[in-house]
């Protein structure tokens, strides 16, 4: 027995679990390889941006108050833009989350009377109530901003068809939702959401293109502001954080559609100018520095997951061979037992509160039980190991991240062990 699975099997991994596993990472080889060349190249972007900058320590200062000439906060938002390649980049812990970075990227470009359009079908959950598909207090709806959705044709394809008659005089953003999030569809890639967005402009140039982006930083080695997003959008607290930044979000696009967004945020009048950093810019710089390999090692854990349970005959989305184009795997285990044992391994194996055992609870805006995995340093944070799913077939759970590769592979080797020790799955 090797060292390592002699310490494995004293972290409870039995002997029949650990080798299964590993024969199944023999077989990943190489695509654990290009996932490291992808890590490289992009790790390569980041630093070549901070060197062009000239990041110094005196960027990792504290501001307090207004935040008047924040040398730090400006310096970071442009190696995100030259990371990105865009004109600019607003990133800010005043931007609270993912949603939040979202509801700002389009309240601040549409105005009463104009319309927005998702030529992908439905958006993220939360973004119901931002655009007022579900009535909410404050929603885009309220402010005279209608919407219109065009879904994909056999939840795969653009209906291009479609998409050119939902096109009229009001259309003023199209909102592109990169990742699947917790549909059935498959995750779009930079390329895909280009030829999307070259379509959309041969119809209507002025039209402004925004790309959701959450999930899908770094898993690529190019993002759809290089095939020509007016804004790209995420979440601090995902990919880009590195699973350092401790709240925050961004959006990075042409000069004119982030200064709208700036104004936004802060209030007419102030823009871009106000916004204290304090003291989270160190977090941030190093998050960033650090996210090309994180968003590794958590794409490592997401195909190792698809390569083991669907070996061991459940349903994955992703499948073992697919590309990837965003972190997240679902796996579907069809009885609540499966799903309940994947996320108490999940827990079990976490760096903070492994002691808790997570239990199915009634949350609100969920039409079930909901049971959640999250042993996380920094509360909600997706990038760390965490996963998800709510209690109705077909019992699907939504895995996600790991801050490195090692911690997601024990994790996941603990949801296995957690099967089989459920009687759920025999090796
Ligand atoms: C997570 C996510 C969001 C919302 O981000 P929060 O930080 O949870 O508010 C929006 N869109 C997609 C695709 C996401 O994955």
């Amino acid at each position: 027995m090797s060292l390592v699975s002699e310490q494995y099997q004293k972290m409870g991994i039995s002997e029949a679990v650990y080798q299964y596993c590993d024969q199944i990472l023999e077989q990943l080889k190489d695509r654990f390889e290009t996932i490291d060349q992808t890590a490289e190249f992009n790790q390569m972007k980041v630093l070549n941006a901070m060197r062009k900058n000239q990041v110094s320590d005196i960027h990792f200062a504290a501001t307090t108050g207004y935040g008047y000439n924040d040398m730090g906060r400006e310096t970071l938002e442009q190696v995100y833009a030259d990371t990105f390649h865009t004109e600019a980049a607003l990133v800010r812990p005043q931007i609270a989350c993912g949603t939040h970075a979202l509801a700002v990227a389009l309240s601040a470009n549409l105005r009463p009377g104009d319309e927005l359009l998702s030529p992908v079908g439905k958006p993220y959950d939360t973004l119901e109530e931002v655009i007022g598909i579900r009535p909410s207090i404050g929603s885009l709806r309220e402010y005279g901003v209608t919407y219109r959705q065009v879904d994909l044709l056999n939840n795969r394809d653009f209906d291009w068809d479609g998409i050119r008659e939902a096109i009229n005089e009001r259309t003023k953003l199209v909102t592109i939702q990169r990742s699947k999030g917790y549909e059935t569809r498959p995750t779009l890639s930079p390329r895909q959401i280009g030829d999307l967005i070259r379509f959309i402009k041969s119809i209507k140039p002025d039209v402004i293109c925004m790309v959701d982006n959450c999930y899908g930083e770094f898993v690529d080695t190019v993002e759809p502001s290089d095939f020509g997003a007016d804004m790209i959008v995420g979440s601090l607290i995902k990919n880009p954080g590195g699973g350092l930044a401790p709240i925050g979000g961004y959006i990075c696009g042409t000069k004119a559609c982030v200064e709208q967004c700036a104004y936004r945020l802060s209030a007419p009048g102030l823009g871009q100018e106000v916004g204290a950093s304090l003291g989270v810019l160190p977090s941030f710089f190093q998050g960033f520095f650090l996210a090309p390999t994180v968003v590794a090692g958590a794409l490592k854990g997401s195909i190792f997951a698809a390569n083991l349970y669907e070996s061991l005959g459940f349903s994955v989305i992703p499948n073992s061979t697919e590309p990837r184009y965003d972190i997240i795997q679902a796996i579907t285990f069809g009885k609540p037992e499966g799903l309940i044992a994947f996320c108490q391994g999940i827990q079990a194996a976490a760096p903070v509160d492994s002691h808790v055992t997570p239990e199915p609870w009634e949350m609100p805006g969920y039409d079930a039980p909901v049971i959640m995995a999250a042993g996380a340093f920094i509360q909600g944070s997706s990038i760390e190991l965490s996963a998800d799913g709510p209690l109705k077939p077909p019992y699907a759970a939504y895995f996600q991240g790991g801050l490195t590769w090692y911690h997601a592979k024990y994790g996941i080797m603990m949801s296995l062990q957690k099967l089989v020790d459920a009687g759920q799955v025999t090796l």
